[in-house]
């Protein structure tokens, strides 16, 4: 007999997922990004995304590791010294971690932009509507009237107000094209990904190895905490901060880790 539930064949609500299952942030992000797809927030590549992201995540230890708690933190500095900070959402994030994307963006003040890799009119409002039932009261990307140059026409699209005039950008789970565009237009960037060897970690400003589901809720609890912080002490943080060292660790972590 094993010491948790079985999880049933077919998962139609979060709560059936028994909460001490040893996998069960695993199956609580698959049910996620299933439902992402069924209600048409998330396309179907993103199943893929998230497949390899598990995989990852696994030899990490499902955990966050000490390196990718020092780039949350340091992230969290980097928004708050922003002077326009742009949050950017695309189909597995809307899927995984909408509320807590809208928790971030109030506290550090920052925008929400849809920005999507496959994108159609009917994804865009369908993301909007979720991200709205979550709480959003103002959501860019709808009307994506900028380019980011260098890009082909559909993933160059961004909100002239929104990521286009941004300074700092977090780009979860980003296509790398697309990360080393926006690092060529001078915007510093947060890269969430569970890949540390993946193009958009290796251009980001601050690479976070960790899954988003961790990541987000973590970088919002560092920024309440330096809500006070004057800009001279997030300066430090934030110069203090060795992204190869952050890389290196996750990558250390991933081939030689033990899985506890
Ligand atoms: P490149 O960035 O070089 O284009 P890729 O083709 O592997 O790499 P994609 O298929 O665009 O990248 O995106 C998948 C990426 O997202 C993978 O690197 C995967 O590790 C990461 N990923 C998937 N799910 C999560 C998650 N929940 N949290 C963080 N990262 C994730």
């Amino acid at each position: 007999m094993s010491e948790y539930e079985t999880v049933p064949a077919e998962v139609d609500e979060e709560d059936e997922i028994p909460p001490d299952h040893p996998r069960y942030e695993d199956l609580v992000t698959r049910h996620r990004i299933e439902r992402g797809v069924e209600n048409g927030i998330t396309h179907l590549q993103g199943m893929h995304a998230e497949g390899r992201g598990s995989a990852f995540d696994y030899l990490l230890g499902e955990r966050t590791i000490p390196s990718a708690r020092e780039a949350e933190r340091t992230a969290a500095a980097q928004l708050l010294l922003a002077d326009k900070p742009v949050l950017s959402i695309n189909g597995n994030v809307a899927a995984l971690v909408p509320g807590e994307m809208v928790e971030l963006a109030d506290v550090v003040d920052a925008d929400l932009e849809i920005n999507l890799f496959n994108r159609t009119d009917e994804r865009i409002d369908a993301i909007a509507t979720h991200l709205r039932d979550h709480g959003a009261k103002r959501v860019l990307g709808q009307t994506a009237t900028a380019r980011i140059p260098n890009l082909d026409q559909e993933r160059a699209k961004v909100d002239e107000d929104g990521i286009y005039a941004a300074d700092v950008v977090v780009v979860p789970l980003e296509d790398g094209d697309r990360a080393e565009a926006l690092g060529a237009m001078g915007k510093t960037e947060i890269v969430i990904d569970l890949n540390p060897l993946s193009r958009s970690p290796q251009v980001a400003d601050i690479p976070i190895v960790d899954n988003v589901i961790r990541a987000i809720p973590n970088v919002t609890e560092f920024a309440r905490e330096l809500a006070d912080a004057d800009d001279h002490e997030l300066r430090d943080i934030v110069a203090d901060f060795d992204r190869d060292d952050a890389l290196t660790s996750a990558e250390d972590a991933i081939r030689s880790g033990t899985l506890a």
